[in-house]
């Protein structure tokens, strides 16, 4: 089948309304969640050979998420379906308006590599039980991970309206050729643009899950060793390759100094004196994110790692100290193990650098005071916000995860999803009698005019 005849048919199969009723909905999420416990050796061992991660992981942040997310919305969705009443105005009553969700046809879901599972999967939850036939796009560059799922979904999803394209650059660049009516696309930035355009001919919808550069603040009114162990577990998780992982760290140099031994500590704690022999410590993915990382490790000092292996993608987690805010590291999101502390004078200049560059897609703030918190609230923008904790905000289904400005547009998880991958449709009901409408049509005498201003000064 050509990419556009299995396009087709699954707009065929959305148009023969094989995917609205809830019954067929509940049943696919239901098949997934089997599909991710039954089979998660297999995944899990793909999981292992594209990035080293243990398995314990990919339950944490892999499959274990999908199958929370599917619980989530599986006890919910009825709930979620039905008609939502709102107000109607004096003036057009009687009558009764409400919000209607409806699919929206053929999604197209693109992933990325890092974690293939959870971010293919999670989405697809959404768009499935919002009634959605869907395209799924692994990323190519875990390349295990996107042959285990496309054996594995077409034997346990409705193949009529679930269909999974593998490939890379080529692939997808014929796929955005295609009519959707949703693109959902979790990534870099730059296909993000491409993504956006390729949407502009049919003017699809799209939701854009960027990344970018997720500071963190950390002052002294904290104990350094419990914000480092916390900090560390965030970002070395998954080496580093996580788009909510604490990119860098903003402190006073007395802070710094308290805190980057306690980084060094942590990490010993989470992974041994030699991470490179942990089970629990990942790899990186490939020879190009590993060039690109080991050439940004030449900045500040080296309070830990620094240490690397070519043949095995090895970087150790790596904590530099006093780097400066020129350096290579703090240009680009740094997407791999290696942590800068660049030194600031206080919560203001913090907040300058903070506001000052892109909108990240999260923000961690480690302190008591109310006040840092509430001005960091109010005075930066970022895809969220985490007081005490990097990452585990998107563990939490009702809270829309999705970026600002460059770090994306949209969100899902939960109710979220719901609402990204249907369109809210309006409708009014009003009988036809009595027919108070009258009282606003024209011919328009001086009487009518009196009423409709006395009607308006009532109602405002
Ligand atoms: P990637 O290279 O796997 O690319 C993502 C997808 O885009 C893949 O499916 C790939 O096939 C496709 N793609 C690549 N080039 C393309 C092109 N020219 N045209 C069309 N499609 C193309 O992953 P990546 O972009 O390296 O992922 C890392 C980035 O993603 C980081 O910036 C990270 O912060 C961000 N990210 C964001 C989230 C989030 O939820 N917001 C999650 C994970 C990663």
């Amino acid at each position: 089948m050509t990419l556009a005849q299995t396009v087709d048919a699954l707009r065929r199969s959305f148009d023969a309304g094989t995917t609205k009723p809830l019954a067929w909905r509940l049943a696919q999420l239901a098949a997934l969640r089997r599909m991710l416990t039954e089979r998660s050796a297999e995944l899990e061992d793909a999981l292992l050979a594209d990035l080293a991660k243990n398995p314990t992981e990919s339950q944490v942040a892999e499959l274990g998420f999908v199958v929370s997310e599917i619980d989530h919305i599986t006890r919910r969705l009825r709930r979620w379906l039905k008609p939502r009443r709102v107000t109607v105005p004096g003036a057009i009553l009687p009558a009764r308006a409400s919000i209607v969700r409806e699919p929206l046809g053929v999604v197209l879901v693109i992933a990325p590599w890092n974690y293939p599972v959870q971010l293919l999967l999670a989405p697809v939850v959404g768009a499935l039980a919002a009634g959605n036939a869907v395209l799924l796009k692994p990323s190519e560059l875990a390349p295990a991970t996107s042959a285990a799922l496309a054996r594995l979904i077409p034997e346990y999803l409705d193949t009529r309206a679930v269909a999974v394209v593998e490939g890379g650059v080529e692939q997808t660049t014929e796929l955005l050729e295609q009519r959707f009516d949703h693109i959902f696309y979790t990534g870099n930035a730059r296909v993000g643009r491409i993504v956006a355009a390729a949407a502009v001919p049919n003017l699809t919808p799209i939701t854009l899950e960027l990344g970018g550069k997720s500071p963190v603040y950390v002052d002294d009114t904290v104990d350094p060793e419990a914000a480092a162990l916390r900090i560390a577990w965030g970002k070395f998780m998954n080496a580093g390759q996580t788009c909510v992982a604490p990119d860098y760290i903003l402190a006073t140099q007395a802070v710094a100094a308290r805190l980057a031994p306690a980084l060094a500590a942590a990490v010993r704690e989470l992974y041994g004196d030699d991470p490179a022999t942990s089970p629990d410590y990942g790899r990186i993915v490939n020879d190009r994110q590993f060039d690109r990382l080991t050439g940004l490790l030449d900045a500040g000092t080296t309070i830990i790692g620094g240490v690397s292996d070519p043949v095995t993608r090895y970087l150790a987690p790596t904590v530099l100290t006093d780097v400066p805010r020129d350096a290579a590291v703090m240009g680009e999101e740094i997407f791999g193990p290696v942590l800068p502390i660049v030194p600031v004078s206080g919560l203001d200049e913090a907040i300058g650098i903070i506001a000052g560059g892109d909108k990240p897609l999260a923000l961690y703030v480690f302190s008591s005071s109310r006040r840092v918190r509430r001005r960091i609230l109010t005075e930066t923008s970022s895809g969220a916000v985490g007081f005490g904790v990097p990452a585990a905000h998107l563990a939490v289904a009702g809270l829309p995860f999705g970026g600002v400005g460059e770090s994306g547009m949209g969100a899902y998880h939960g109710e979220n999803s719901v609402r990204t991958f249907s369109h809210e449709k309006a409708v009014l009901t009003k009988s036809l009698k009595p027919d108070t409408m009258r009282l606003i049509y024209p011919p328009y005498t001086e009487a009518k005019d009196r009423f409709v201003r006395g009607l308006l000064r009532k109602l405002s």
